[in-house]
């Protein structure tokens, strides 16, 4: 809620050539926004100009909502060794690289990221940054993720375990102020020793999460491969899961057509994690690339059951994934049955209902938050428009010239 900036009262007319809603599967022409501060006040055909507002016309371009990623994680920094690197950063250092890579994102058209794993609870000083500071997205934080001692991702610090364990553990990210919880279901790629296909917590233990998460207003959301812990954390009742892979030890199981419909049923968020930048020298490491046709074949079928997909990325674990990552994700989601509207709204408005920001972003509608992408051409015939960024509106500014060096 930015309320503080000098700036907050500044009217601003912005005219394109189409803007794509968030909702609606067609762009509308000729569209005028006016936009109050940090907040669009008005969306609709040509009228007055209010007096002393600036008139910014984008031409040809197309308007759209900013895009939201629902997994990053600011505190790596998608080298090839981004769990050394943080180590190597003290709280200042690491910081510093978050707001970077922040920044970053923010150029590339993403203008809200949700952290699913920090240290030390670091995004949340970047968040209050974010309050006043619009080169900044919007952020939204897990804190440290809660996994077992020597579990996936310990080195973050979030280590739980037992019943009473994880619930102190939620309440200490309740009392830290966390905008959800993150907990590693399942072992993960990133930790030497971790077994993504087999599951970290027991399911009473994930289902004391959820309640502990619950009764203070949180959501929870379980990093899960291995179709236990998928099974596991469905049952205890997390608002979402994160990766869904199906990985075995050597491969992918086809998810059970049983728990495929149950989680089709709960409306449960389905982060699948798609997103690569073309990097020489870098790319997937050759067993998940080798799984790819078999993790994507779930995500199809996940989709066709029905399920609520977002586009999550993990910007921040790998070269290919920075952390502006999510235009590439959010092309790659056609190859799991969505089409080019549902991509688009994916990363829009699903994805802000998805961070809890749904009355306030993922649309281009009055009353909501002046993050605005404009691109040139046609996102709903070409994904790949995304990439032909012309402008980016953070919270009702304009984010300072940008040079497309890709
Ligand atoms: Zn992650």
């Amino acid at each position: 809620m930015n309320t503080s900036s000098p700036r907050s009262g500044r009217l601003t007319v912005l005219r394109a050539a189409w803007l794509y809603d968030g909702v609606s599967p067609a762009l509308t022409p000729d569209p005028v926004l006016l936009l109050v501060g940090g907040v669009i006040a008005a969306v609709g055909p040509p009228g007055g100009v209010p007096e002393g507002a600036d008139v910014v016309d984008l031409g040809a371009a197309t308007l759209l909502p900013g895009l939201i990623d629902t997994h990053v994680h600011l505190a790596f920094d998608a080298s090839a060794d981004p769990v050394g690197n943080l180590a190597g950063r003290d709280a200042a250092a690491a910081l510093a690289a978050m707001a970077a890579a922040a920044r970053r994102a923010a150029r590339g058209g993403v203008t809200t990221v949700r952290d699913l794993g920090d240290r030390d609870y670091l995004t949340l000083a970047l968040r209050r940054a974010a309050a006043s500071d619009h080169s900044l997205p919007t952020i939204v934080a897990a804190g440290p993720p809660i996994t077992t001692p020597r579990g996936h991702c310990h080195y973050l610090g979030g280590t739980a375990a037992g019943v009473s364990g994880v619930t102190a553990a939620v309440r200490e990210r309740a009392e830290r102020g966390v905008d959800l919880v993150k907990i590693m279901a399942s072992g993960g790629h990133l930790t030497p020793g971790s077994r993504p296909e087999l599951p970290q917590f027991t399911s009473e233990e994930l289902r004391a999460a959820v309640v502990e998460a619950h009764r203070h207003g949180l959501p929870v959301t379980a990093h899960a491969h291995g179709v236990q812990a998928v099974a596991d954390a469905v049952a205890a009742g997390v608002d979402g899961l994160e990766h869904v892979s199906f990985m075995t030890a050597g491969g992918v199981d086809p998810a059970p057509d049983d728990l495929v419909k149950a989680i089709a049923r709960s409306g449960i968020a389905l982060g699948i994690t798609l997103g690569a930048v073309p990097v020489e020298g870098a790319g997937l490491p050759p067993a998940i690339a080798a799984a790819m046709p078999a993790l994507m074949a779930n995500a199809r079928r996940l989709h066709r059951a029905g399920a609520r997909i977002v586009a999550g990325t993990d910007a921040g674990i790998a070269p290919i994934k920075p952390p502006d990552v999510l235009r590439w994700a959010v092309g790659e989601l056609p190859g799991i049955g969505l089409t080019s509207a549902e991509a688009l709204h994916a990363a829009t408005r699903l994805a802000a209902e998805v961070c809890g920001l749904g009355e306030r972003k993922g649309r281009l509608a009055p009353g909501y938050d002046a993050d605005i992408l404009a691109v040139d051409g046609d996102p709903l015939r070409d994904l790949a428009a995304l990439h032909r960024i012309r402008a980016v509106y953070v919270r009702g500014e304009r984010l300072g010239a940008f040079r497309e060096k890709r």
